[in-house]
């Protein structure tokens, strides 16, 4: 009879100690952005974001930037006392509240965004 040690790379909690700028990344990711606009955004180079978003899927033992969002949103990474964003727009409204200023203004811009990145498919 053999027996298999079962590995167990996933189930535990990884602490998610990611740097501030990967928090960023994070968020504007899960806002849509993609890593050429996050880039610009933060007037880094392409690669350093890749590099850090990279970091950051490992930080939390996710398989793919969507799953880094995902779990991001089951450890609360994402719903801090943040502003500016589309998913902190969404937070807002999620919890019944009319979004503050910074939101709606990020929210203005996202939306202007949406428009012009969707022109060409319709
Ligand atoms: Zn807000």
């Amino acid at each position: 009879m053999t027996r298999h040690t079962a590995s167990r790379a996933a189930g535990t909690a990884p602490t998610a100690a990611l740097s501030e700028r990967q928090l960023e990344i994070l968020r504007r990711v899960a806002a849509g952005q993609t890593h050429q606009q996050i880039a610009r955004a933060l007037d880094r180079a392409v690669i350093t974001i890749r590099k850090d978003s990279t970091g950051l899927r490992a930080a939390l033992g996710a398989r793919s930037l969507a799953h880094a969002v995902h779990l991001a949103h089951g450890l609360r990474l994402l719903d801090r006392e943040r502003h500016g964003d589309h998913a902190s727009y969404e937070a807002h409204r999620r919890r019944g509240e009319t979004p503050c200023g910074k939101c709606r203004a990020a929210e203005r811009a996202y939306r202007q965004n949406l428009r012009t990145t969707t022109k060409e498919t319709r």
